[in-house]
């Protein structure tokens, strides 16, 4: 059977990025730069004042206490053309722009007005002391945000201080989501003896929205062909299909003949993984498909370890989770071959994280999916692991 790393590979293969569009600033949180961002200008702009207090030149500050005399006020806001002579000290607000021959601030706590017009500064301060000097968060000509960045808060504020009205991001992929199954019934639908409520909608659009994508639910196709292939072929504009169920091996399982009528080439149906062994992967047009078992456990986590960094690559994102080591805190019975990805629940103690499995990790049992911050990897090769033994932790909370 196929090897996990080698199915990550195929389904990464010749995956290009997504078309780029513009956002207005206010529209940009959450999406991925499609453009590298340079600096125009320094910023801070010109050197100011760190602190509220009497821009001075050190020269003139051997000995303190000392009286300057006070030459003028510099406000924000507005650029100041006078220049300090000896003697002279000049009041400063925040982030007013130093005068031309001052070096340093002295916060307004460490003086005293003695007369109108005189200051008495009671304590040194070195050269550059409060100043802000202009470049120091950013130089003109440096990039300062490089494309496949997720725009978060502090990017929305740079883009803003480098002065972006709008920028290039990526399109979100619109991610088609499409479940089979007889048994399956709406939320709102009484459970009867057989019915299960459809859980992988659900939980796959709120996976693909995570990730950035737009989810574009397709409904419940039930398991006959005719069916199947007229909700499959709403979807067919998509930039990534996924169809939960109906891959594995049962006498209703007809996805994978229904893709096939649509010209769906197949790549790869069987990965050597726990949970999600049955999972069919290819194209139909150039748009990568995915069938995932139905399982709700399953379907989630092979969405996380294949549909999530194909998303990824389609906006230049770097591929993989951020992983921790951790020490396991159950022992792990594993015999197969496979790799194995189990839910866990993470704690820090003693410089160390410990990992505990979200009880039973069964493919049906959702809520070992609930309070999960993170999916230890079991490699193909481990055998049993015992307590204190450690493994590795992607994160996904
Ligand atoms: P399948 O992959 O079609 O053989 O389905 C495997 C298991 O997952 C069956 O027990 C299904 O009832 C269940 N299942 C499939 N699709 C869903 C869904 N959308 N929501 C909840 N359970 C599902
Ligand atoms: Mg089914």
């Amino acid at each position: 059977m196929l090897k996990f790393g080698q199915a990550l590979k195929i389904v990464l293969g010749d995956t290009k990025p997504m078309k780029w569009e513009w956002v207005v600033l206010s529209r940009a949180h959450r999406r991925v730069l499609a453009e590298d961002i340079i600096a125009q200008n320094n910023i801070p702009y010109t050197d100011n004042s760190a602190m509220d207090g009497y821009a001075i030149s050190t020269k003139d500050l051997k000995t303190v206490p000392l009286e300057l005399k006070v030459a003028g006020v510099v406000s924000c806001g507005k650029p100041i053309t006078k220049r300090l002579r000896p003697g002279e000290a000049m009041a400063i607000m925040t982030g007013a722009p130093i005068p031309e021959g001052c070096d340093g601030v002295v916060p307004v706590e460490d003086t005293e007005l003695v007369a109108s017009g005189i200051v008495r500064i009671l304590s040194k301060i070195n050269r550059g002391r409060n100043v802000r000097y202009s470049g120091e968060d950013v130089r003109k000509g440096e990039v300062v945000l490089e494309r496949g960045t997720s725009i978060g808060p502090a990017e929305l504020g740079m883009l803003a201080s480098v002065g972006r009205k709008r920028v290039r991001v990526f399109r979100k992929p619109v991610v088609a989501i499409l479940v089979t199954g007889n048994e399956i019934i709406e939320p709102g639908e009484r459970l009867r003896p057989g019915r299960v409520r459809d859980i992988n909608t659900f939980s796959l659009r709120g996976l693909v929205e995570r990730f950035g994508g737009a989810p574009l639910a397709l409904g419940i196709a039930g398991d006959e062909k005719a069916k199947l292939l007229r909700k499959m072929r709403k979807g067919l504009n998509s930039d990534v299909m996924i169809i939960s169920g109906g891959v594995s091996m049962g006498r209703f399982d007809f996805v994978r003949a229904a893709l096939t009528s649509l010209g769906y080439r197949e790549r790869f149906w069987k990965v050597a993984m726990k949970p999600g062994m049955p999972i069919s992967f290819g194209h139909i047009g150039r748009m990568p498909i995915f069938g995932l078992p139905g399982n709700p456990v399953s379907s989630m986590v092979s969405f996380l370890e294949f549909v999530r960094p194909l998303m990824m690559k389609l906006v230049d994102r770097p591929i993989d989770l951020p992983e921790i080591s951790a020490r396991l805190k159950n022992p792990i019975v594993k015999k197969d071959n496979k790799r194995h990805f189990l839910r866990v629940k993470l704690d820090y103690s003693d410089h160390k994280y410990f990992a505990s499995l979200t009880g039973p990790q069964g493919s049906g049992i959702l809520k070992s999916m609930i309070e999960c911050d993170g999916i230890a990897v079991i490699p193909e090769n481990a055998k049993s692991l015992k307590v204190g033994d450690r493994i590795t932790v992607q994160l996904v909370a």
